[in-house]
């Protein structure tokens, strides 16, 4: 099918598109890697009177190397993370998660940002956001805020960008070396969302487990973190005792939906076998 009709605006600068946003209203879209957006305005799913095309500018691209933390830029693609030079355990998570997400030409279209802005709740950027407790900045005419990750995503496909927002960074915190980390997923087929995905970060010091983050995807309306298995890991010796009942208590503390592609039930033992899995190949 083709899109219904619209408005098509290409911004120039952050403050021509956050002008153009203002301007439209709710009837407006932006279009970054068009990887979500286009399919869905093709099937009818979306009819946005106009799209505000950010996809030429260059200051929203790339990564930014601080001492505690980096700064995706909202347009840096999928490829790009995938093929990160950030190092340590980070980088690891990165090259991981990017690694999953869709299908070569969509991770050299589709963006961070446009990601982390769509909210899939099976989507590899907004799991890794949750995980690590990402910070979004988000622009507008009023100014610039901050949202943390754990407010951002408020329900399937829905943020608190409001319509004249512009999502223009990520901040996440760097990882240091004492980060063991792990991403499995599973998938119908290659490239496919994940049916269910699973991303850990465990501090391992002396074979003991500090600050443990457990992150799901595909259970719920957002990617959620589960505080059951973080609280049966941290101050436990990182072995198989500990990863089998923090994958048996993730899997007991999940309500996941119930869709063509697979069972309440299903999924929650998806969720108890790849936890398992991640914990135990964690590496730095
Ligand atoms: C066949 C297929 C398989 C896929 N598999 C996966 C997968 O396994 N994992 C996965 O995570 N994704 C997958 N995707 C989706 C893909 O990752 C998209 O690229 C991504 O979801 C959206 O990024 P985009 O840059 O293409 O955004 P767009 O499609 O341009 O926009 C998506 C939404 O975000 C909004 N938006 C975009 N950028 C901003 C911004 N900076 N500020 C405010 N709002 C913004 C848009 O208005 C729109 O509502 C798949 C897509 C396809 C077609």
């Amino acid at each position: 099918m083709k899109p219904a009709p619209f408005d098509y605006i290409p911004a120039a600068s952050v403050a021509e598109a956050v002008a153009a946003l203002a301007e439209l209203g709710d009837g407006s879209k932006v279009l970054a890697g068009g990887q979500s957006l286009l399919p869905m305005m093709n099937f009818r799913l979306a009819r946005p009177d106009a799209l505000v095309d950010i996809g030429g500018l260059g200051e929203l691209r790339g990564v930014q190397a601080r001492e505690r933390f980096i700064e995706v830029g909202a347009l840096t693609r999928h490829l790009d993370l995938e093929r990160t030079g950030v190092p340590g355990p980070l980088g690891s998570l990165l090259r991981s998660a990017g690694a999953q997400v869709g299908h070569l030409p969509i991770r050299t279209r589709g963006t961070f940002g446009g990601s982390v802005a769509h909210a899939d709740p099976a989507s590899e950027w907004c799991v890794l956001a949750a995980l690590l407790d990402a910070t979004m900045t988000v622009t507008s005419l009023a100014g610039t805020r901050t949202v943390a990750a754990a407010d951002f995503f408020t329900t399937i496909f829905t943020t608190a960008l409001e319509p004249d927002e512009l999502l223009t960074a990520v901040t996440l915190p760097r990882l240091d070396e004492s980060y063991r980390v792990a991403v499995v997923e599973f998938a119908r087929r290659a490239g496919d969302f994940a049916i269910v995905a699973v991303m850990v970060a465990c501090s391992v010091r002396n074979g003991v487990i500090g600050d443990a983050r457990v992150c799901l995807g595909g259970v719920a309306d957002r990617p959620v973190r589960s505080l059951a298995a973080e609280s049966l890991l941290a101050g436990q010796p990182a072995g198989a005792a500990a990863f089998r009942a923090a994958a048996d208590a993730a899997a007991a503390a999940v309500s996941p939906p119930a869709d063509i592609h697979g069972s309440a039930g299903y999924r929650r033992d998806l969720v108890s076998v790849l936890l398992r899995r991640a914990l135990e190949r964690m590496a730095p």
